[in-house]
């Protein structure tokens, strides 16, 4: 799995909306990569601020302002 492919599930996998399969290459790939595993790290404590805050819908724009500097972030670092 490349870390394009991950970035693009990684909303699935907040959702817990993947497969065991899909799950398990997840799992795999980020016990190789540590800069998606950064990602994913950073990217939950983001969701957890923001339904501590008791919003539960995350504003519009938000994961798809996160995609695109995790993705800038991506293109330099892997
Ligand atoms: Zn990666």
């Amino acid at each position: 799995m490349k870390c394009s492919e991950f970035l693009a599930l990684i909303d699935d996998l907040m959702d817990d909306a993947v497969s065991a399969d899909v799950r398990a290459e997840l799992q795999k790939h980020l016990s190789g990569c540590e800069h998606c595993e950064v990602t994913l790290s950073t990217t939950r404590k983001t969701i957890q601020i923001y339904r501590s805050h008791e919003i539960y819908d995350l504003p519009a724009g938000l994961r798809e302002r996160l995609h695109t500097a995790i993705m800038a972030r991506c293109k330099k670092g892997c």
